[in-house]
């Protein structure tokens, strides 16, 4: 029995989208969100890649914007009893994870990951089984009960630093779930690292073909990738990054014109950081039907403002995150280590710089 998941023939349960709502409608929503929080003494924790009003949002109301090991690093440290997290189900997970006293609400339970879905526990338990002599690193992008199972957890944005970090050791490391980020820390580190199959379902689509001839047509464009995407497109980048490297390189690049392989929800923060510059979505699969996201991840876009609302207001069995005890306990460590991990890493920055 192969105990590779495989994500080219994986059928994902594909979520139907919010409703668009009218002005008025967004108006209404946005006021009675920020009662809500103040009511519930809660803060908005939106990722980079929810819609752009759910990002202003979380600014205008004292909330975050951010990638998920910021993200889990924010609810942590906030005063606020409650979090309603913007994003999909893993991050509300880490979030109680971290955070257990707290209220971790989220506007659905049924925003998903096809790199955690991609990443069941028992095949991936027996997959560590069968090489016991390695370190087991799994992206954040994954459940408590693969985090429970794993010695590290990491984001894209410290993984380069802990694979260098393990191989130092003369650690061999089996680094789940996403097949091209694991292939990338590979490649940058050298290290001996043994890959689960995963792949997440926006990246997976950024197509080389189509990217060298939109290179094409805007030579003095950079290209922006983010390290979930295929190898052959990450060759192509002027930039390789998490989201928060990502907008970091937009800001510093001397390109005016940049091609963004990443989630279009990032936009948002990107312009921010250089208004100056035209963002580019890179090409993907396709359009409608030959194309599974299109560029955005169609679990982020569950989280509307009508949901967050009822979230704040009724709470409950449809929003909010239990994590059971024992694998909350399990999940802990490597979560702790990887934000460990990430504070020396900013120490050290701090001293070089
Ligand atoms: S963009 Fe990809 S990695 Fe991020 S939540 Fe969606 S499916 Fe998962």
């Amino acid at each position: 029995m192969s105990l590779m998941f495989d994500p080219e023939t994986a059928i994902y349960p594909f979520p139907v989208k919010p409703v668009p709502l009218s002005v008025d409608e967004t108006q209404f929503y946005r006021e009675k969100i920020k009662r809500l929080l103040k009511a519930r003494n809660a803060v908005l924790v939106a990722h980079y890649y929810t819609d752009p009003e759910i990002q202003a949002l979380a600014e205008e109301t004292g909330g975050c914007i951010s990638d998920s090991l910021e993200m889990a690093r924010f609810g942590a440290h906030h005063s606020a009893s409650t979090l309603l997290v913007a994003g999909v189900r893993f991050m509300g997970e880490t979030a109680k994870i971290l955070s257990p006293e707290k209220t971790i609400l989220m506007p659905t339970l049924d925003a998903e990951c096809s790199l955690d879905l991609g990443c069941p526990e028992e095949a991936f338990s027996a997959f560590c089984d069968a090489h016991p002599d390695r370190t087991v690193v799994v992206y954040a992008n994954t459940s408590a009960a693969v985090k429970a199972r794993a010695d590290w957890v990491v984001t894209s944005s410290i993984a380069v630093e802990l694979i260098e970090h393990l191989d130092s050791l003369g650690e061999k490391i089996i680094w789940a779930p996403d097949r091209h980020l694991g292939n990338y820390v590979q490649k940058q580190t050298g290290a001996d690292v043994l890959c689960w199959q995963g792949a997440c379902i926006v990246h997976d689509e950024f197509k080389t073909q189509a990217l060298t001839r939109m290179k094409a047509l805007w030579p003095d464009a950079a290209v922006l990738v983010h390290p979930e995407s295929p190898q052959a497109v990450v060759d192509l980048a002027d930039a390789v990054g998490s989201t928060s490297q990502l907008i970091a390189a937009a800001k510093t690049l001397p390109h005016q014109q940049l091609i963004v392989a990443t989630d279009r929800g990032i936009f948002y923060k990107m312009q921010q950081a250089c208004p100056e510059k035209t963002l580019l979505e890179a090409p993907t699969a396709g359009e409608g039907a030959t194309c599974r996201s299109c560029a955005h991840c169609p679990w982020m876009a569950m989280n509307g403002l009508k949901a967050i609302a009822e979230a704040l207001e009724h709470g409950g069995a449809a929003h909010e995150i239990h994590v059971d005890a024992a694998l909350r306990e399990g999940a802990l460590r490597p979560l702790n280590r990887m934000l460990d991990f990430a504070a020396t890493l900013r120490l050290s920055t701090k001293g070089n710089a």
